[in-house]
């Protein structure tokens, strides 16, 4: 997707390694325009596939994720990183290991909000080593729905997340694809939308 490729040149940080600051657009202030159009191009790809809920993380998937979700007209779940006591009811929860806060938590989906009859379209905003999606994937799994595929806004290539997501039996779906960091540049591999 180059309008997302350019602003990630534009305004994206390099830190450290292997970490992209996208906090201008994406994981803090949020670009709605921008948002839209990552919304209708996840729609355009997934709009024959008979998707019925789009299942996101918080905080920083729920930006993309509601307008992909109002762009195919189903509604968006995110899955919630802490334990919240008005979760009475049946929940389903994943173990996932942060990335960027190196820790491990519970997340988790309130079980009514999810029936084997579901096809679910997976949105977060990064994939480095793949765990957050895996959680999701396997709490979709606890409710007999389906994952019909995963999709990313913007992929780190260089890690692993991809392979252990294809390894897994899904499909990955990136609008932008980074190969690698060079002097603090971002170069690009081919995306997948
Ligand atoms: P994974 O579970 O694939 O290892 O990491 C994905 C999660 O870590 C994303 O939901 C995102 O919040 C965070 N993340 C991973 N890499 C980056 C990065 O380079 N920049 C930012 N801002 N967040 C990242």
């Amino acid at each position: 997707m180059k309008l997302l490729e350019d602003r990630i040149r534009e305004d994206g940080r390099v830190l450290g390694e292997n970490i992209l600051k996208v906090d201008s657009f994406l994981t803090h202030q949020v670009d709605f325009a921008l948002m839209k159009e990552i919304g209708q191009v996840f729609a355009d790809k997934f709009r024959q596939a008979g998707i019925t809920k789009v299942v996101t993380i918080e905080a920083s998937g729920i930006a993309p994720a509601l307008y992909v979700a109002e762009a195919l007209k189903v509604p968006m779940i995110f899955a919630k990183k802490a334990k919240n006591i008005t979760m009475t009811e049946g929940i389903l929860t994943a173990e996932v290991y942060s990335f960027t806060k190196q820790v491990t938590s519970t997340v988790s989906i309130a079980a009514k909000f999810l029936d084997k009859e579901d096809k679910v379209l997976v949105i977060d905003d990064f994939l480095a080593n793949g765990q957050a999606a895996k959680g999701l994937v396997e709490i979709i799994g606890q409710a007999g729905a389906s994952v019909e595929a995963i999709g990313i806004v913007i992929e780190k290539s260089f890690q692993d997340g991809r392979q252990i997501l294809l390894d897994a039996g899904q499909t990955v779906v990136s609008l932008a694809r980074i190969e690698k960091f060079e002097n603090g540049q971002v170069v690009f591999a081919q995306a997948d939308a």
